[in-house]
């Protein structure tokens, strides 16, 4: 394969690439209501000859972008939507919102549907050029933040006949990794009482307050019983009022449940359903499931992992001008020292006690361009991702660039602040050139997609994904 051409070919629109990466950052959508954001990329791709197939597996801003015919397919994961709540003006080194109350890409994800709108274009632009046969799909996939929207195609079927998976995401550092993630469901328990005066006649009242706590309580003492991976965090979303001389009649908790493996969450999950079918019964109360989201846990793939890792040292790293690391000190200074100690023992954890002097010198970098070496590990970190659910069909890879300043932590104003950047935006056309690269290798190189594939069939086993989500449940 010619890694320079596809270089090339990233370089050659790379206008494109930020401007589109910069509308999605100026429309700033959540969850599954990303129209203006998925027009942007449907129209990019549709002009580059890509066919477009909007609203996929029940969700009006999915969409599958598809250039080319027959086999390999190469799936590449786009996201796009912002976060809640961190509106940001562009380029500041302190926290002032561009509106109050608004959503901001605190994740770099409009950094992530540009960097895959490039690789996608390089891999049907290389296609072109050199006749490789396959086809590539760009899936847009909603609600990354909550909502899963990779969740819901999976359940609609649409990563079957996938060959292999990749995926992006801008970060601080530069690294390939195949790293298991923790399956997760988020469900709501929403429990229906009986208001009644709490002095005058309780009697008559059944409390939903109390159904909720009793749940909590009854969790609780199930933590003793489950695998010591798991984790069960909740939080109210509705406490039944302000007034405590009223029978509480509504009350909502909602429920995050992890564990390394899907089906470990789903027999915890029947436990937990149990309890509150108890607390319903013990209150008189009726309960009532609502699902927020899930996540499959991520089959890591050496294979893919050391692909990635390769084409990040072939095409990087990422060099910036003096402008850009001023800029990047700038921001810094709005980071802790907490987040930089963290950083530090992360990278010396990363390159090993023996390059310790290496790695005093890389933390004084206002970005860090240098590549983390790459990591296997098939014991779960503890986050989730719902790559996870992609990752169940085919043989995934995930890799990260460096977009923001050194120190700088996810789902943060900072992350807003430098989204337009030319830092970020040299950090999402390194990630689409290696995308493009990883693609093009495993279209050309059958061998290696089928020691990718072999590993994957492994690391499944006996497992096949069953969707754990209800049918009668809609995406929104
Ligand atoms: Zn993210």
């Amino acid at each position: 394969m010619n890694t320079k051409r596809i270089a090339e070919l990233v370089d050659d629109k790379k206008q494109l690439f930020e401007q589109v990466g910069d509308a999605i950052w100026d429309a700033s959508e959540v969850r599954f209501n990303l129209k203006k954001s998925a027009d942007t990329l449907c129209d990019a791709l549709k002009n580059e000859g890509f066919t477009i197939e909007r609203g996929v597996a029940d969700m009006d801003d999915a969409f599958i972008a598809t250039y080319g015919e027959g086999k390999p397919i190469i799936g590449l994961l786009g996201e796009y939507d912002a976060l809640e709540g961190l509106s940001q003006k562009c380029d500041m080194n302190v926290n002032e919102p561009r509106v109050e109350g608004a959503p901001g890409h605190g994740c770099g994800h409009n950094l992530l549907g540009s960097a895959t709108l490039a690789g996608a274009v390089a891999i049907k632009d290389y296609m072109k050029e050199t006749g490789l046969k396959g086809t590539v799909r760009y899936y847009g996939c909603p609600a990354e933040e909550g909502g899963s929207g990779k969740a819901f195609m999976a359940r609609a079927g649409i990563y079957k006949d996938v060959d292999a998976f990749v995926a992006y995401h801008p970060a601080d550092t530069t690294k390939a990794a195949a790293i298991s993630t923790l399956a997760v469901y988020q469900v709501a328990f929403k429990f229906k009482g009986k208001p009644a005066h709490a002095a005058a006649a309780p009697e008559m009242g059944r409390s939903a307050l109390d159904a909720v706590e009793l749940m909590n309580v009854g969790v609780n003492y199930l933590r003793e019983h489950v695998i010591q991976e798991a984790r069960m965090h909740y939080a109210y979303l509705n406490a039944g009022g302000k007034a405590p001389n009223v029978v509480q009649a509504d009350a909502e908790v909602l429920y995050y449940i992890r564990a390394p493996k899907l089906p470990q969450v789903a027999s915890i999950f029947e436990r937990v359903i149990d309890i509150a079918k108890g607390a319903a019964l013990m209150t008189g109360t009726e309960m009532e499931l609502r699902w927020d989201s899930i996540c499959a846990d991520i089959i890591p793939n050496d294979t893919m992992g050391r692909l990635a890792d390769k084409y990040l040292r072939e095409l990087g790293p990422v060099e910036l001008d003096e402008d850009e690391k001023a800029y990047a000190r700038k921001l810094q200074e709005s980071i802790g020292e907490a987040e930089m100690k963290r950083l530090y023992a992360q990278l010396l954890a990363q390159f090993g006690q023996d390059n310790a002097a290496e790695v005093d010198e890389m933390i004084k970098k206002p970005v860090i361009t240098d590549i983390i070496p790459y990591s296997f590990s098939d014991a779960a970190m503890p986050g989730s991702s719902d790559v996870g659910d992609a990752s169940w069909f085919a043989p995934t890879v995930m890799f990260n660039t460096a977009c923001f300043a050194a120190g700088t932590v996810g789902h943060s104003w900072q992350y807003v602040s430098a989204g337009k950047s030319s830092m970020a935006h040299k950090g999402m056309i390194y990630g689409g050139k290696v995308m493009a690269a990883i693609a093009v290798e495993l279209m050309e190189n059958a061998e290696l997609l089928s020691k990718a594939q072999e590993e994957y069939k492994k690391r499944m086993g006996n497992n096949v994904y069953v969707s754990p989500i209800p049918k009668e449940i809609k995406p929104r």
